[in-house]
């Protein structure tokens, strides 16, 4: 019995993680590019607490982004993804409601997907990229995605902004100081401890200058490609 679990939870959980996480050339995880271009994620979102604050910290200094957010919530509140539009920023998916695929069995994560890509459809949103919850997977996530014609995102850097024990200076430090070209970096909008997306907002009025002065230049997920000559900067914001 114990070899049986143990069989199982290496082959559903283990065994998928270590490939995709670490390994597969078929996840998104950096812009493929040298120059001064790096990709700002939000996750978890929308949530009115602190998507629109967002949205105008990112409009004051013309940054467009990428927000994967949870469909339920995207159903919930239609009007912040309609002003996320608005804004001209991409929008990808986070999964249905946050659920952790270790625990999903298949035909759950299924269902999932697509329940997800049914409730985008009828916000009019075609969904090209999805972002698994925490970045895991179990061994039909990948599968699933690709059934549903999501190219799968992870990212490069995060500030750990999901943390109550992270500063705001702590994030504006780790941005400022460690981002390089081609990041794809992790944020969020949504979730997290007690009102943590405040300090991400916070930090931000002072990164997103700062790496606009360094002479960074922010894509969106859409715009970039996992082969670097088709990497189309020419909508980027600087
Ligand atoms: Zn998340």
């Amino acid at each position: 019995m114990k070899l049986f679990i143990f069989c199982v939870i290496t082959s559903y959980i283990i065994l998928p993680n270590l490939y995709y996480r670490k390994f597969s050339k078929k996840i998104i995880k950096r812009i493929p590019s040298k120059e001064k271009v790096v990709a700002l994620t939000f996750d978890d979102g929308p949530d009115p607490r602190y998507t629109l604050e967002l949205l105008n910290v990112l409009k004051k200094n013309n940054v467009k982004c990428t927000f994967f957010v949870l469909a339920e919530s995207a159903q919930k509140y239609p009007n912040i993804i309609k002003q996320i539009q608005k804004d001209g920023h991409y929008i990808g998916l986070h999964s249905l409601k946050h659920m952790n695929a270790i625990f999903r069995p298949p035909n759950k994560t299924k269902e999932d997907f697509s329940k997800s890509v049914r409730i985008m459809n009828e916000l009019n949103l075609k969904i090209r990229f999805f972002r698994p919850p925490w970045g895991i997977f179990n061994l039909v996530t990948f599968h699933c995605a690709k059934t549903n014609n999501l190219k799968v995102v992870l990212w490069s850097i995060h500030a750990m902004d999901w943390s109550r024990l992270v500063s705001e200076d702590y994030i504006k430090n780790k941005l400022i100081n460690k981002v390089r070209p081609g990041d794809i970096i992790l944020l969020h909008d949504g979730r997290g401890a007690k009102a943590c997306p405040l300090k991400t907002i916070n930090a931000l009025k002072n990164v997103l200058p700062k790496l606009k002065q360094d002479g960074y230049k922010f894509v969106m997920i859409n715009e970039i490609s996992s082969n670097a000559s088709k990497v189309n900067f020419l909508n980027c914001t600087q």
